[in-house]
Formats: C-alpha cells, structure tokens, sequence
C-alpha cells in the first residue's frame, strides 16, 4: 500500500536539467508537502531502472543491474542493497505515478548506479557521467577606474584567457560550465556573457577601455582571474595629433603613472609575436617507423622527406629559420620534441605525420590541435584514447600518445586554432581532405610546447593510392606549398597589431 498525496503537487520554479555526454533536457519535478520530488517512471525512463510496487516489502523495488533499491511507503527511507538511507519523505502517489524526493537520486541511486550523478540543487542541474562541470561567479567592481572583474572557478580547473577584438575571453578547460547569472555590466565593460552553453565567459570593454591586464591566482579550492580594466591611456588614442597635456592633478603627492608600454604584461594568446624561428617534427623515427603502408612504404621516411622539403622552402623564401626535431632517422621521444622547440624558444611548431586507418579505403589530409583534457576522468580519457588509438598494419594497436593535460599549450589553444584552420584551408586547394579534415585531440606532442602548434597527418599511408601519392614529388611539393603559404598567412596574423 503508498500513501496518497493529499494534494496534487505543484510544479517548482524550474525543472531540473539532466546533462550527459549526449546533452541536457528538461525533468520535471514536483512539491509536495514542501517537499521537491521527482516522478520514479522518469527516473527509470533517464537510468534504465525497473520498478515494481511491492505490497509485501511495503513500498517500491528498484532495481538496476541486479542491485537493488527497496523505497518504503511509509518510512522516510530506503534500503539500497541492504544498507538503510534516510530521506526527506516517503514515496508518495500523485494520481497513478509514483514519486520519490528528489533526494533519492544522491542517497539511493546513485550509490548503486555505474556513472556518477551529481545533483547540484543551486543550479538545478543532475549531472550524469564523467563530465567536468565548473562554477563560475563572475563579480564586478566598478568603484575605480580602473574597473575590475573577476572570475571564480570551482573547482580549481586550468583557466586560458586572452584578448581579442575588444573582448577579454575567459576559457575554462572544462565540459560545461555551471555559470551563475552575471552582474549587469558596469564601469568600462560594456557587456558580459557566462552562458552554461560555452566554456567560455567573455568581457566586451568600452571603448574608454585601455589595455586590461589579466592575472590568475589558484587555490586548492578554485582559480580566480582578476581583469583589471584601466580606462584608455593617452598614449593609447586612436587620434594622431599629440593628445593634450592633462590638467594637472589635485593633489602634488600623485604619483606620475608609469609608462604604458611597461604597465602591461603579455595575456597569454596574445599576439605580440614575430615568425622567426619555426621547428617541423618529423614523426616517430629509428625503432619507432609509425604507420607501414601495404607496398611498404614508411611513414617515419615520409615524414622526414616532406619536413626536410618544408625547411628548404621556408628558408629560402621566407627568412624563417627551421630547425627540424630530428635530421635523420633517429628515434626521438615526444619529450625531447617539445624541449627542442622550447629551447629554441620557436614561434610556431609543426608535426608532421601520415596517417593509418583499419579500412584501406580511409583517405586525405587532416590537420589537428591540441585539445586539453584533465588526467583522471576515465570515461574521458578512454574516449580520446579510443579516438588516438590506431591499428597498426601487420597486427597490435597503436597509441598515439595522450597525456592529460599540459599547461605549456594551454595559453597558445587559440592562436593554434588559428593556425590549423589556415593549414586546414591552404590544403584544401592542393591536396585530398580526409574525414574530419580540422579536428582537436589530446596529442602529447602538442601539449608541451610553449608556442603556437598544429600537427597534421598528409594522408593516409594505410590507402593503396596514398601510399604512392606521399611519396611522389607531386604530392609532397603540393603539400609543403599548401603549408607554406598557410605559414605566410599566420605570419601576417601573427604579426599584425592586435585589435584594437
Ligand atoms: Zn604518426
């Protein structure tokens, strides 16, 4: 027997939003005695349960994967595989449908159930797998100038921020964000979004607005940036006469203001950077001879023929010093990869490598940057794995490396993208485009480079008629001319003033 209702429930002020991997959809809930409970059909219809009334146990079976959820309809508990929980209310009965609070989903569910489920009453979200969710607070402190902002987010995740078009974008390495309303904008920002549908918050200024400066402090807790906004500096007007001396201050005691120039450090993703030094890495080498083609063909002597092709053309052409991460054919750890670009403090970086694919019909060119993951989020990392793993001709797999997270690319993840659409749009004229042609992955090589960088596969050495293509002069000639002027243009983007 359940107890009835006395009354019919009223509905809440919001549903709860359910988000998974595969998206976010309204679920209603109920209260009910001021209690907030949810329908038990949609909960078996969202976590593939069974549930029975059951007269004799005096409540509800729920079961899931054979353990099993015995919900009391007149005790305020539940038996979760044997072991008592408490909750707000017993199970109640609106009309037909049975109702459990919405606690049960924290106490009894979730306990039992495979992925974790976290249901975070403020923002009325049930978040379902292993999905990354980071609240932000955005507050704002318009007494100065200059105006501040800043930026709190739980937990302490890996923040980029950069500058551009007048905005100041926050990005946080995270799935979603769980953003609580921003303040209405004020002082010399003009606008604000932190939306729950990017991970990324975004400061449009004013047009008053002189150069900000953007630091990040991290606690165990959380990371906050701090945006500080100074209005326009003199030396900063768009005018081209002189500006006029400013009145002199009230008080003597003022101090003079330092010099602009100096007053502002680099954002990371700034662009502030001349294309003097460029390193091409020639993938896998000595032991290590990548992807073999059916005919043979290896993609280690590949890479390293289109790399050696690459730097005689950008250095004759372009003044651009290249060095290559190896000259011959040498094994060659991603570590010692990153190293030499960073010792040669380079301004871009590119690897070079030919792809393998189990279906030999699998063909053209892709161009890759790196995404950021976070190490210890299973579900996460085996997807990337599973999308980096490559079988190997003539038997086993084929890592490609994945590593977590590195924060020597996170403040470059833009500006890469950058690059690697241009790679990704120059290609496109001289050679075939594979699946996916522009895509971002975890790629250890990328991530520990302190610099702008991009990887792309020429084509696939696993195709018959790619096999012979990246090895002809054709081909490679096309190749290195496609990324060659794709590297002209990043030099004109990357060495343009930054807008204003
Ligand atoms: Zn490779």
């Amino acid at each position: 027997m359940l107890a009835s209702g006395h009354a019919q429930g009223t509905a809440p002020a919001s549903p709860l939003t359910l988000v998974t991997r595969d998206g976010r959809r309204p679920v209603p809930t109920t209260i009910l005695n001021n209690q907030e409970f949810i329908a038990l059909d949609d909960l078996a219809s969202m976590f593939q349960l069974a549930v029975r009334e059951d007269a004799l146990a005096g409540g509800v079976t729920v079961s899931y994967k054979g353990r099993t959820i015995v919900a009391s309809a007149d005790q305020p508990m539940a038996s979760v595989n044997g072991r008592v929980v408490t909750l707000p209310a017993p199970v109640a009965r609106i009309g037909r449908r049975l109702f459990v609070p919405i606690d049960f989903i924290a106490r009894a569910l979730a306990p039992v159930y495979d992925s974790p489920i976290d249901l975070r009453r403020a923002s009325r979200l049930l978040v379902v797998g292993a999905i990354r969710v980071a609240r932000v607070v955005v507050s704002i402190d318009a007494a100065g100038p200059p105006t501040r902002a800043s930026v709190e987010v739980t937990p302490a995740l890996l923040v980029s921020s950069m500058f551009d078009a007048g905005r100041v974008i926050v990005r946080v390495e995270a799935d979603m964000l769980d953003a609580a309303p921003p303040p209405a904008p004020a002082g010399l920002i003009d606008q604000i979004q932190a939306g729950n549908q990017t991970t990324t918050i975004a400061f449009a200024l004013s047009a008053r607005a002189g150069m900000p400066r953007v630091s990040t402090t991290t606690t165990t807790e959380s990371t906050r940036v701090t945006i500080e906004i100074p209005p326009v500096a003199p030396s900063q007007d768009t005018s081209a006469a002189p500006a006029p001396q400013p009145a002199p201050p009230p008080l003597a005691a003022v101090p003079p203001a330092p010099p602009a120039a100096d007053a502002v450090p680099a954002l990371p993703g700034q662009r502030t950077a001349k294309l003097q030094t460029m390193v091409i890495d020639p993938g896998h080498g000595g032991g290590d001879a990548g992807v073999r083609g059916p005919k043979g063909a290896l993609e280690k002597q590949v890479t390293l023929e289109v790399a050696r092709r690459l730097k005689r053309l950008i250095e004759t052409r372009l003044g651009v010093r290249v060095i290559l991460t190896r000259e011959e054919d040498r094994a060659v750890s991603p570590d010692e990869r990153d190293a030499i670009a960073n010792n040669n403090k380079a301004d871009l970086f590119l690897s070079v490598h030919v792809n393998g694919a189990p279906s030999p019909a699998v063909k053209g060119a892709q161009v890759y940057y790196l995404r950021l993951d976070r190490a210890g989020e299973d579900a996460r990392l085996r997807t990337a794995a599973s999308e980096l793993v490559l079988p190997a001709v003539g038997g086993g797999m084929r890592p490609i490396d994945v590593i977590p997270w590195d924060l020597a690319q996170a403040a470059h993840v833009d500006v890469s993208s950058r690059f690697a659409s241009m790679l990704e749009e120059e290609l496109e004229k001289h050679a075939p485009m594979g699946p996916r042609p522009l895509q971002q992955a975890p790629i250890r090589v990328l991530s520990g480079v302190n610099m702008p960088a991009a990887l792309i596969e020429i084509g696939y050495l696993t195709n018959a008629e790619q096999e012979q293509a990246v090895q002809s002069a054709e081909l490679q000639g096309g190749l290195a001319q496609a990324i060659f002027d794709a590297i002209v243009r990043f030099r004109t983007y990357l060495e343009a003033p930054a807008a204003p």
